[in-house]
């Protein structure tokens, strides 16, 4: 294998942790030198029987992208731009790439992969696809797996397959014995088991983690939300999207481009607190914006909201900013306007980058939103610190991530503040899971248990 191998404990430090500070000492750490290298260290650690992490930036924040494994790490080499084809709107990259890097070269294309993640997350496009990240635009262009297209994967025994729209007209093809065997088996369990899992009522949008079981038609023959946009295909991308490298290894991904939206406007409004914000969102996303994005560390214990607008017509724009102005004075909000750059009205841009903690993050549904906060509120009550929050909108509730700030809480104390935020979020981002469905799916792809084992689901249950 071309590229390094890490075994000394003073090289692996840097992938001991995630974002979160959840904590395991790999075996060893691989950095392939290309994709061929990539196949060569996971032939390598199933020669040797041990499991394996493939790794972006280790931003993930509940734990999946660490372990007692060999961690593959994308980033350093893998980081191509493979194809850019500006006719079927299409871009292909290596999975080490960071989407700020892919963008940036999009620029002179007039087109991005439309996702916006806060700038401390320099996340890599595999790590994005691996937990299905929703930037803070999630509001109006969706979810990571909804701008999956394709991908070339290895999978647990060592084939390489290319994943994609599967049934007429799609370009997935089962090319040999592997797929020729694994994709009937994922349509009967999905058979078997679609109607219990759907009659439970839990939407997988509010659980952008796990496996994407909406890919599969529902048994009146519609297919669920983020499959091919074609009728009739299962995209088996897609079913990869939030699997956390449990199903395979991501070679290279094929994403969905939309053109630059030509103008956008941030509107800063400040809310007398959580509650206030949550009873007039609705108000607020009636005016179609682009993102909602919130955060509670303003000193005088003021929600700070943001609104996005992107639109490629100039006058709409206007239209809507000036809506939400009159509804801002309506509510007796204080707001500020600016157009293509955010300006901030009442926190200063240096809190904005204040260094904190983040924990474990979940997605919430509206209606449990003062729930859940107030639940991890008494969580940071009980260790004695005062903890916040940053969050957006996405489709049918919020992205929501608890934070506190690097000066208010002894290092001693942090494990335990996280271990039970974590436990809280679990049984929550959990909640809707069929588990037996998901290790059904994890056996298929991976019965030897050897991908990323112990997250989401374990072969057999
Ligand atoms: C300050 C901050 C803000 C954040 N904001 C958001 C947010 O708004 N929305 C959001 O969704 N997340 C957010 N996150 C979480 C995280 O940054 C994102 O999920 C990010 O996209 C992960 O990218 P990464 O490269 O760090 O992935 P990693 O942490 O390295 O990996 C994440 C997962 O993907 C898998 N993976 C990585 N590469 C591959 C591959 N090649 N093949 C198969 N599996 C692979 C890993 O095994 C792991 O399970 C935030 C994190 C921080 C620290």
């Amino acid at each position: 294998m071309r590229g390094d191998v890490l075994v000394e404990s003073q090289e692996k430090a840097p992938y001991l942790f995630d974002a979160a500070r959840h904590h395991a000492t790999p075996i060893a750490v691989a950095l392939p030198e290309s994709s061929l290298d990539q196949r060569i260290a996971l032939e390598i650690a199933r020669d040797l029987k041990i499991p394996v992490i493939t790794r972006g930036s280790g931003t993930s924040l509940s734990g999946q992208s660490v372990g007692e494994a060999m961690i593959i790490d994308t980033r350093r080499y893998l980081r191509s731009i493979l194809q850019i084809d500006l006719d079927a709107m299409r871009v292909t990259v290596e999975p080490g790439l960071s989407l700020t890097a892919l963008n940036t070269v999009l620029i002179p294309h007039g087109v991005w992969v439309a996702a916006e993640f806060p700038a401390g997350a320099e996340g890599t496009i595999g790590g994005m696809v691996g937990t299905n990240a929703v930037g803070r635009s999630a509001l109006r262009y969706g979810d990571t797996a909804s701008a999956v297209h394709a991908m070339d994967v290895v999978l647990a025994d060592g084939t390489t397959a290319r994943f994609g729209a599967f049934g007429d007209g799609g370009e997935m093809v089962l090319s040999n014995a592997r797929l020729n065997q694994l994709i009937p088996q994922l349509f009967q369990i999905a058979d078997g088991d679609r109607i219990a899992s759907r009659a439970s009522g839990i939407h997988r949008a509010m659980y952008r983690g796990g496996y994407n079981l909406a890919v599969f038609p529902s048994p009146q023959g519609q297919s669920g939300r983020s499959t091919s946009s074609m009728s009739g295909l299962v995209n088996f991308a897609q079913l990869l999207a939030g699997s956390e490298g449990t199903l395979a290894t991501i070679q290279s991904v094929t994403l969905r481009l939309k053109q630059r939206p030509a103008h956008r406007a941030q509107v800063q409004l400040a809310f007398s607190g959580l509650d206030h914000l949550i009873s007039q969102q609705a108000e607020i996303r009636a005016l179609s914006p682009t993102a909602i994005t919130f955060r509670d560390l303003d000193p005088r214990g003021r929600i700070l909201v943001s609104v996005d607008f992107h639109e490629d017509d100039e006058r709409s724009l206007q239209q809507r900013v000036h809506a939400l102005e009159m509804l801002a004075a309506d509510l007796g909000i204080v707001h500020v306007m600016s157009s293509g750059v955010a300006v901030s009205a009442i926190g200063s841009d240096q809190d904005v980058e204040r260094p904190e903690i983040c924990f474990d993050d979940c997605l919430v549904p509206t209606p449990s939103m003062m729930d859940v906060i107030s639940q991890i509120d008494q969580i940071f009550v009980r260790h004695g610190v005062k903890g916040g929050w940053h969050g957006h909108a996405v489709a049918h509730g919020f992205y929501l991530r608890p934070v506190l700030s690097y000066t208010s809480v002894e290092p001693t104390r942090l494990q335990d503040i996280q271990a039970a935020i974590g436990t809280f979020v679990a049984r929550f981002k959990r909640e809707g899971y069929s588990r037996d469905l998901y290790s059904k799916i994890k056996a298929a792809f991976d019965p030897e248990n050897r991908l990323n084992p112990g997250r989401i689901a374990l072969p057999g249950g």
